[in-house]
Formats: C-alpha cells, structure tokens, sequence
C-alpha cells in the first residue's frame, strides 16, 4: 500500500513556492526548526578583554539578577507599585523588540511563523526564564494573534518573593513585556501579553497568553503602560516612516540618517557626545579643531559643523595641508600679488579669500609650515590676511575649522608647531572616536554603505552572511569608518548577484581578520574553537603547537561546518568545498558521523 503523502506545514510550503503565507501555526513547525537555541547562541560572542559581550551587533551586559532584583526593589519603593509595574514592563517591551530585530537582521530568509517561534528561545538564552511555547497561532490577514506560554523559574518572580514576599498578582512585569514588544514588532500590530498565573503568588510556574490587542477589550491596562496608540502601523511600503515609528517609543534608537550620502551616522554613545559637541558650537564663529585618527570623518563632521552655522549659505573650501608643498602653502592659503615672486603674472585670491562669509578646513594642521602658521594665527586673531608680494591686508571673515591626526602638544614640544597657533586652535577641541572605540555603530555604518555602494555599483546586495558580519565586529579597523566602507564597497562589487557578502569578499588578505576567537560550546562553555575555513588563510597556526591541537582544529571546524549548516551535510560539505562524500568519511574517521 502506499504511504500516505506527508503532510507539509504552511512555513514549508512557502518555502518551496516561494509564496509569502500569512497564517501560520506553532504545531506545523518541525522540532527543532530553525532558528535553534544553539543558532541563536552562536550570535553571542564574547569579547574578552574589550569589555563587550555582543548578541549579534547589540552590546549586552552581564549583571547579578540580584542587582536587577534590588533595583526593582528600589523603584517599587520610590515610585509606587503601579510606576514600578509601568516601567519595567516598557524595558521589557523594549527588550523584545530588539530581539525581533535582531532575528529580523540575523535570520532574513525566515518566515513568521519561524521568527515568531524564536522569540521563547532568545529569551530563554538570555536568562530571564524557561520559556515553553505551548501553542500559538495567527492570522495576519485577520490580525489575530493568540499564543500560551509557560515560564519555568522566572527570574523576576523569584526576585520579588525575595523582596517582597508572595504576590497577590502576576508580577513578572519585565518578563511580560517582552514577549509583547517582541510579537509585536514582528506582527506589526500590537499584541499583549499577561500572565495568568503567576509563580510569585504560588503557582508551580506563570503561565502566559498573548492574544491582539483587540481581543482583551476595553481593560487592557497595558495599553497605559506601554505608551503606544494601539492603532495599526502604516505599512512599510507607503514611504517614510512616521515620527512614531522612528521615535523611542518602542526602545530602538535608529541612528541620525539623512538624503545626503555624506551624513555622519551614529548611535555609540562616544559619536553622539561627538556630535553634541558640534551642534554646541555650530552657531558661533569660534575656531572648532577636530582631533581624531586618519579615517574617522573629520571632514564631514566639519561639513556637518558648517551646514548647521550660520555661514551655511556661504562657501565651504577644504583643504589637506599636508598636500601643498611647503614653498607653495602661503600663496595658496593667503593668494599672491603680480610679481611678488618670478612667475606670479596675475594677482590671485588664496583659499582664504575664496571661502570669504563660508567655512575653511584645514586637515592635518600639523603638517603646515612654519612660516604660514604664522599668517594662519593672524587670520585667526585679527581676521585679516596679507597676500604674497601684497602690502594691504583685506579682511578674512572666514571661520576656521582645523583638524589633527596627531597631537599638536606634541608637536609643539618638538617645535614645529606654533604653541601661540595650538592655543588658539585649542579653545574648542572635538575628539572623533575611532571605528574600534564604536563598535556599536559598525552594524548602522554597514546598512548605510550597503545601500550607497549598491546603488552606485548597480548591484542588489541583499547583506552580510553572520561570519562576515562577526568578523566586522571583531576587527580593529585601523584605516577606520573609511577602511569599512572600501570593504563593504568590494564586498558589493565581489559578492555573487543578489547574494549576501561572504568574508572572503570583505578582506583581501592584508588585514588580519580576527574573527572572535570565543564562542560558547554545546554544553555553554565559552571556548576558543579552532579557526574557521574563512580564517584558515589567514589565522591558522594560531594555538596550533601539535598535530593533537590539529586535529582538535579539524574536528572544530567540521562541528563548526555543520553547525553553521543546521546539520546538513551536503551543505556543510559545499562550505568547506569538499564533496559530501569526502565529508561523510571524514566526520566518520574522527568520530563524528552521529554529532549533527
Ligand atoms: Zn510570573
């Protein structure tokens, strides 16, 4: 007889047609579907020794849930109860929906039903409880949505009977505010979550629902709480985004982009204090020097500082003093009169004159010559400048931004630098954070050249694999934000049409990609696996002192293989560019044959 067709769930069948499905159930998904727990751990890195953990691009914290438990303890007293319950509830909220983006970015290719899937298990690998997803279902033509989870060993239940004794209500606030922020950031309408039983007031675990906003009726509490319009976002397909959506309501705090390429992105909390500084200083006339490593965007934070002063109609000249040979630096600067030296056949207006009621910057200030400093000091202090070969001087209303590379104080120590020059340069100091010192921004950075070098080049990148994106995190940049942009830009140009960047696109070989050398094992240890394929060219031999460490090293980076091929060994096999068969007796000659 023949066997009865194999049923095949909506998630499948939308994979294999292509066909986007726009209903979706828990139970049609396979056990262990994708994105798996030990998936999702690997976007947790460990940055020892940086002072940084990453899940995938987002800086995380290791904290004592104890301190957690007293800062809520705190509030409670502070604020009251019902504040208290408002306010974690919004950081929990905000919580989920940084994981929904997260999946979202990490896992693009994975339908609704998988992403909403995930959500239980990021939550679960970031500590806060055991999540187990009972059931759920939706609809998002219909825009319902109705889901049951039960919490096993909640963190912030645990805390509260600490503090407090046993509830006489559900008090994993946090912990309820996740799954609604995280639900509903992917739902893209709002679903609320409640606990129905609670294991602070006794119960053996919390039990959870999340249905549509709708269905809880006029008392939803909630809707309070987290300070939204329950109304349905506009679709992302009519244009801009409203103010709401790019706001802070929802805890994503969007990096500052506008129309113009050229716009200095950022997010890190060193490139915002950066960027105070500027537009605290834009509307005046003082002198602004820019202080950063080569690659940072002094140039455009200088565009920025002119663009938002009141010399912004005016001329904005930049100049790379280290680019105009010494005998010529004056007379380009200041201009020259006829026959101030032999050759100088016609007067000529300098760049001071040609940026007169605009913006000069002056990049790598250091490395102006003596004599022209002089002349700079004095177009600075007296607004004035005197051409080559001139006896009148004319009036420079001109605002000077200059820039270093280097310390000026140390220059001035060597004595080639002007010190009365470095102090009037001096009153208004900016420092620009290098790339490493900002990681944070990498992801941002990244989005934004992908997009421009796509258009550019003409090419439909649709982004960066993990492993790439993993070893841009963990790189220290040297030549900067303009070294990542001539990565992302050969990524765009090598990459195949419509496919992601691959590592191999992003590094050519000269810079050393050190990709994180921490990862956390199956049984949750932090380990140091053994390089990778994409590394091997360039980092093996790293800790490898015996052919026992190579071997080790192989087996690593077939689990590594496999792992990144969610078991499957034909892909796992094209990966490390052996054929399936080659890999099948390998995995069995080291033992591995059953590790998937
Ligand atoms: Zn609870």
């Amino acid at each position: 007889m023949d066997r009865l067709p194999k049923l095949i769930s909506l998630a499948d069948a939308s994979r294999k047609t292509g066909k986007m499905v726009s209903r979706g159930a828990f139970d049609e998904l396979d056990t262990g579907a994708s994105p798996t727990l030990s998936e999702l751990a690997q976007a947790l890195h460990f940055s020892l020794g940086d002072g940084r953990i990453w899940l995938n691009d987002q800086r995380m914290l290791l904290m004592q849930a104890q301190v957690l438990g007293r800062l809520r303890q705190e509030v409670i007293e502070a604020f009251g109860v019902e504040a208290a319950k408002g306010m974690f509830m919004r950081v929990g909220y905000m919580q989920g929906v940084r994981d929904a983006e997260l999946i979202q970015k990490r896992f693009p290719n994975e339908d609704l039903t998988h992403a909403l899937a995930a959500g239980p298990r990021v939550h679960t690998l970031e500590g806060f409880v055991k999540v187990t997803t009972r059931h759920f279902r939706f609809d998002v033509m219909k825009g319902t949505y109705f889901g049951e989870f039960l919490w096993e060993d909640s963190s912030e239940a645990a805390e509260h009977i600490a503090h407090h004794g046993l509830a006489t209500e559900p008090v994993c606030w946090m912990q309820t505010g996740y799954p609604t922020g995280y639900t509903s950031k992917l739902f893209k309408r709002p679903v609320i979550f409640r606990e129905i039983e609670c294991s602070a007031m006794g119960a053996q675990r919390c039990l959870v629902v999340g249905q549509n906003a709708e269905e809880w009726g006029n008392d939803a509490p909630e809707r309070a709480y987290f300070g939204l319009e329950w109304k349905p976002r506009r679709r992302e397909t009519m244009g801009d985004a409203t103010p709401e959506q790019n706001g802070d309501k929802d805890g994503s705090r969007e990096p500052t982009e506008s129309k113009t390429t050229d716009e200095i992105i950022g997010a890190s909390a060193s490139f915002l204090r950066a960027r105070a500084m500027v537009e605290k200083v834009a509307d005046t006339d003082a002198t602004v020097l820019l202080i950063g490593e080569s690659g940072v965007g002094k140039e455009l934070f200088s565009q920025k500082l002119h663009r938002l002063s009141p010399r912004s109609k005016g001329p904005f000249v930049a100049i790379n003093c280290a680019a105009i040979p010494d005998n010529l630096v004056e007379s380009e600067l200041f201009g020259v009169e006829k026959g101030a030296f032999t050759g100088a056949v016609a007067s000529r207006a300098g760049y001071f004159e040609r940026a007169a009621s605009g913006t000069i910057f002056l990049d790598e200030i250091a490395s102006l010559a003596y004599a022209a400093q002089g002349k700079l000091l004095r177009a600075i202090q007296e607004r004035q400048i005197e051409r080559v070969g001139g006896s009148r001087t004319v009036p420079a209303n001109v605002r000077v931004i200059a820039a270093s590379n280097v310390e000026l104080a140390d220059e001035v120590r060597a004595g080639r630098f002007r010190q009365d020059l470095y102090f009037r340069l001096c009153v208004f100091p900016i420092a620009i954070p290098p790339l490493r010192e900002r990681r944070d921004d990498i992801s941002f950075l990244v989005s934004h050249f992908l997009r421009q070098f796509n258009i550019r080049h003409r090419r439909d990148c649709s982004g960066l694999t993990h492993r790439a994106m993993d070893a841009l995190l963990a790189y220290d940049f040297p030549g900067n934000i303009r070294e990542l942009q001539n990565m992302i830009e050969r990524g765009v140009i090598f990459a195949d049409a419509g496919a992601q960047i691959d590592i191999q696109h992003l590094f050519s070989g000269r810079e050393m990609s050190r990709v994180y050398p921490q990862q956390l094992s199956e049984d949750g240890r932090i380990w140091l696996p053994a390089p990778r394929k994409h590394a091997a060219n360039t980092a093996l031999g790293v800790g490898i002192t015996s052919t026992d460490d190579l071997v080790k090293a192989e087996e690593a980076l077939y689990r590594a293989a496999l792992a990144d091929a969610g078991g499957n060994i034909s892909s796992a096999a094209r990966r490390l560019g052996l054929t399936r068969a080659k890999l099948d007796y390998r995995l069995k000659k080291h033992g591995l044959a059953g590790a998937r």
